[in-house]
């Protein structure tokens, strides 16, 4: 397993004008099992922050401005000062170019609350070869269905909750997939309490009803998928209808396809979903994954 890359920003440079030297150097490469973060790290102790995952293809980093959009979007919905773009950008580029151009991988961007006292937020990025081989994309996935445990409408309820900022706090969305690993499946697809498709734990649910591909409105409390977003542009100019609306789950059984999305796995097929076969659209699938490989932003 090749060992992951990881840079710190100097986030607190970030509030002055860019240096002289340009925001390259506010950003730091740290050697491989170098200390990188302080023990009292809001990050560590409380999941406090915010995070992205790009994929990389071809040494460049994926679908940007839907990624920076969301980094943005989270950090106000945790009320934390607003990334600055332009040296995430430069952090970004720097960090991509450690993928070897002929291996698929992944961008970590963190963003946390800092170092407890502080008031001054951390800012770290990862770079990761991925080393799945992804056979997913065409063999597909069984999943479970789990209850969230939340209606479809809390965000008009409980906004405390962050629905739709892509927080750290994850501990959740790795135990509902041991909890669907333990049910025999691969993957989890969460469905509110009164019902509704939500989202996988770290993907977006994308179903294909005749000529139409459908997603779940992002305002149930799950996060805007930016694989989904690509996936919606594509199905445009291959004159596919797309609808984001509320899904009730059995409607997933009763598809001509659905897929889990996201941005390094891309489209994976669903195969069986609680035990119950479902359509396959090969074909389709094919065409979104050859797509998405050939994006080169
Ligand atoms: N929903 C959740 C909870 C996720 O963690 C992710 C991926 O990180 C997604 C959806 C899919 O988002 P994207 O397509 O931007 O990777």
């Amino acid at each position: 397993m090749s060992e992951p890359i990881v840079f710190m920003l100097d986030v607190a440079a970030a509030d002055a004008a860019e240096p002289a030297a340009g925001w390259a150097s506010t950003v730091r490469r740290i050697e491989p099992g170098a200390p990188s973060l302080q023990a009292t790290e809001l990050s560590a102790t409380r999941g406090d922050g915010v995070f992205e995952t790009l994929g990389v293809l071809d040494g460049h980093p994926q679908a940007v401005d839907a990624h920076f959009w969301r980094l943005a979007n989270s950090a106000e919905i945790l009320e934390l000062p607003a990334p600055n773009l332009g040296q995430w950008r430069v952090a970004m580029r720097t960090a991509g170019a450690t993928i070897p151009v002929d291996r698929q991988g992944g961008i970590k961007l963190v963003l946390s609350r800092g170092v407890e006292g502080t008031g001054q937020p951390t800012g770290w990025l990862i770079a990761t070869v991925a080393e799945d081989d992804f056979r997913s994309r065409t063999e597909g996935w069984k999943v479970v269905t789990l209850d969230r445990g939340y209606r479809h409408d809390l965000s008009e309820h409980a906004p405390w909750l962050l629905p739709g900022a892509k927080t750290l706090s994850y501990a959740v969305n790795m135990a509902a997939l041991r909890e669907a690993r333990r049910r025999g499946a691969s993957n989890a697809i969460f469905v509110s309490s009164d019902g509704f498709v939500m989202e996988a734990p770290q993907s977006t649910v994308v179903m294909r009803r005749g000529d139409t591909l459908v997603t779940p409105r992002t305002d149930i409390g799950i996060l805007p998928g930016t694989t989904q977003l690509s996936v919606f542009a594509l199905a445009a100019e291959w004159g596919l209808a797309t609808e984001s609306r509320l899904v009730p789950a059995a409607e997933l059984l009763d598809s001509d396809g659905v897929w889990l999305m996201s941005s390094v796995a891309l489209a994976t097929p669903l195969t069986e979903i609680d035990g119950h076969a479902v359509a396959v659209d090969r074909e389709l699938t094919e065409r979104l994954n050859a797509a998405l490989l050939a994006r080169r932003e």
